[in-house]
């Protein structure tokens, strides 16, 4: 048996009692070859299994049936001081000197096994955003109920405008002041018009989309309320670029993904700048970016970033960039990031177009 052997070693006899204990079965358990040679193989296991064991080798010796013998089990196995741990444990047999022995591997899968709860961990997260969708939903119903208030507000702007319009003297001015009344109804209607078409999951089919009328929205309805005044937002969208074929919010989410993301950057500072540009990018790509002027990727999450549960952030899920990655790369393009010269982040995806530029830019 090797002393560098990764998987614990320990062969017993046909009485179950212990012959060898190899290093790795000492650093797995916790008991040195010396406290478990010549004593029943039982001791590494928990209580419950141990008056089970004896029958077990007295049941195989006997029938040849094997239950675990050339199988390989999960099986868990008793530290010394009482901790319980899972394993993977097979055995083989052979024969050493004439006599039977049966030779145990076993592999610790506490990593493995908290590997797992790391998926469950992610499910969660992942049911948990699509709680969001739902959230989604019940934004679009409350819009729903919003508009008929909203067209009743525009019916009676409208009959109160009636009757002043013509009229002269002191109430002549109320007319003007209707009409901004109207227009800022008229608004109002219009986000909620455009924000339930943005979290309309029904749209979630792929169409051949202007991009900067896309962008134009994402940035209206994803930061409202975020930006604020001390946030100086600048778009360089290039004019003409051919659509693109994309589901509509999926890439609204990236794009707003990456505008909270930067905002949430330039949190602590007086400047903060946001650009986002679109461009193309060669023959048959469109390029996005978004680029800020905050304190730059820290380098310990850098090279992860993009993967799910990567956050500096107190109240952060960690989870909007992979999210980011799955759609881009559902779409066909590509997400990354470069350090700006001056300071800040710049984050990037493309987008195939699926037709030559010059075939669709007319549309
Ligand atoms: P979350 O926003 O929940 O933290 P994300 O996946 O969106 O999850 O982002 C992961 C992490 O990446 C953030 O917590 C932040 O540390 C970092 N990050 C993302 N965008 C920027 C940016 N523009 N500038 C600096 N750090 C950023």
């Amino acid at each position: 048996m090797d002393e560098t052997s990764f998987d614990a070693i320990i062969t017993i006899n046909a009485k179950g009692l212990v012959q060898s204990f190899n290093p790795a079965a000492e650093r797995l358990f916790g008991y040195s070859e010396g406290e478990v040679v010549g004593r029943n193989v039982k001791m590494l296991m928990p209580t419950h299994f141990r008056t089970e064991h004896d029958k077990y080798i007295a049941n195989y010796l006997q029938t040849g049936e094997k239950r675990i013998i050339g199988i390989g089990r999960v099986v868990t196995g008793e530290k010394k001081g009482g901790a319980i741990f899972p394993i993977e444990l097979s055995v083989g047999e052979s024969r050493i000197d004439g006599a039977q022995v049966f030779v145990g591997f076993i592999r610790d899968l506490t990593e493995i096994q908290s590997e797992q709860r790391r998926v469950q961990e992610l499910q969660r997260e992942l049911f948990h955003v699509s709680r969001l969708g739902e959230m989604g939903q019940v934004v679009s119903g409350l819009a729903h109920e919003v508009n008929q208030p909203l067209a009743a507000i525009m019916n009676y702007l409208q009959v109160a405008r009636n009757m002043v319009d013509g009229k002269q003297g002191e109430i002549a001015p109320i007319g003007d002041v209707l009409e901004k009344a109207t227009a800022q109804t008229k608004r109002a209607a219009d986000i909620v018009k455009r924000l339930r078409a943005f979290i309309d999951r029904r749209e979630t089919e792929r169409r051949q989309e202007n991009l900067a009328t896309l962008i134009d929205e994402a940035l209206a309805l994803g930061i409202v309320g975020q930006v604020g005044q001390a946030t100086h937002v600048r778009l360089q969208l290039t004019a003409g670029l051919p659509r693109v074929n994309v589901d509509r919010v999926q890439i609204q989410q990236v794009i707003v993904n990456l505008l909270r993301n930067a905002v949430d950057a330039m949190e602590h500072q007086k400047n903060r700048e946001l650009t986002i540009s679109s461009a193309m990018d060669g023959a048959d790509l469109v390029h996005v970016s978004v680029s800020d002027i905050g304190p730059g990727i820290s380098p310990e999450i850098a090279d992860k970033l993009f993967g799910a549960f990567v956050t500096t952030k107190e109240e952060g899920m960690g989870v909007g960039l992979s999210i980011c990655k799955a759609i881009v790369e559902n779409h066909g393009g590509r997400i990354w990031f470069t350090p700006n010269d001056g300071g800040g982040t710049t984050f990037h995806f493309t987008i195939p177009i699926e037709e030559p530029a010059t075939a669709t830019a007319a549309r």
